[in-house]
């Protein structure tokens, strides 16, 4: 029977802790680290996932604003913003939320943003760089994923065989990178991948990151393998679930991430900790 690993606990540690930090700074009167959240028009999912960050930012007492754009803004008034934010001493962060409307280039926005200030970490001038291994604004979900096998003691990823099921720019990608970083043997699966579970069944550690709803079951995993279901869903009755089968999976893996309180809050935990860095760097 899997532990079941709550990213939601590591979590509350590393906001708690950043708090604390930050707890400091205000007693110091020195300013606060300060994000900028940019949403343009109404989609209900973003709309969710920035009032997410807002109350993320709020608890630890991180200065931050959400700036609201009508669906019709265009991308030159979105670009103008942004070099604002960028030229903005008193901002750290500067993270626009995706998707963004059709007529937006969403390239040419996340190249807008200054690297050091790119704390979603999606600008080439960071992926490059973790691409190289160098310090750089690492993307939030993939970072919190290597935190979160960093709680798991007694796990040493070097030589251990490590399968990705999802090749996104946000996920797929650079968790395998991460993952070739720490020494692991990286083989990245997606929908065009012949026999995925013959893949899968050989991996130590099987990260999930496909966007359906429970679809690996316990016969795509082998016995006593770590599995992080990275997956955000809603099932045929509305409730939140992984792409992992929890229930069945459960039985057979070592580690298991359950959705929600997995991979989630980690991911905005991680966003608070890139806009601290960038503060700390901002003010050298
Ligand atoms: P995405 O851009 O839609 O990519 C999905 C990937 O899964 C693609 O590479 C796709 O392959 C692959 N795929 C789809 N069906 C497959 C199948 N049957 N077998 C194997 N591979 C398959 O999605 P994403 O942005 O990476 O997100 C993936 C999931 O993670 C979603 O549920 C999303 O909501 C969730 N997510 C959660 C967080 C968090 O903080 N917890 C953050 C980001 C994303 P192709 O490339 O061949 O199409």
């Amino acid at each position: 029977m899997a532990e079941i690993v709550y990213g939601s606990e590591i979590a509350a540690n590393i906001k708690a802790d950043l708090k604390q930090r930050l707890d400091h700074l205000k007693a110091e009167g020195k300013r606060l680290p300060h994000l900028v959240v940019i949403l343009v028009g109404n989609n209900p999912a973003s709309m969710s996932y920035v009032r997410g960050k807002e109350k993320a930012c709020e608890a630890i007492g991180m200065e931050n604003e959400l700036v609201m754009l009508e669906e019709n803004t265009s991308q030159k008034e979105l670009l103008a913003l942004i070099q604002q934010y960028n030229h903005d001493p008193m901002v750290d962060g500067i993270l626009v939320q995706l998707p963004l409307p059709k007529h937006i280039d969403e390239n040419e926005v996340l190249y807008a943003i200054s690297p050091s200030k790119d704390v979603d970490g999606f600008h080439p001038y960071n992926i490059g760089r973790m691409m190289m291994g160098q310090p750089c604004y690492l993307p939030c979900t993939p970072k919190g994923i290597m935190a979160v096998l960093a709680r798991i003691g007694e796990v040493d990823l070097s030589g251990k065989r490590a399968v990705v099921i999802g090749r996104s720019n946000i996920v797929g990608k650079p968790i395998a990178q991460l993952l070739l970083q720490a020494n692991a043997t990286v083989t990245i699966t997606h929908s065009k991948t012949k026999e995925i579970q013959a893949i899968t069944k050989e991996a130590d550690i099987l990260i999930v990151a496909i966007g359906k709803p429970r679809y690996v079951g316990a016969d795509w995993i082998k016995p006593g393998a770590i599995v992080i279901d990275v997956g955000v869903n809603r099932d045929e009755n509305n409730k939140l679930c992984g792409d992992v089968d929890f229930e069945a999976v459960k039985e057979i893996a070592s580690y298991l991430t359950p959705v929600p309180k997995g991979i989630g809050p980690m991911t905005i935990a991680m966003l608070l900790s890139n806009t601290y860095d960038a503060y700390i760097e901002h003010t050298r």
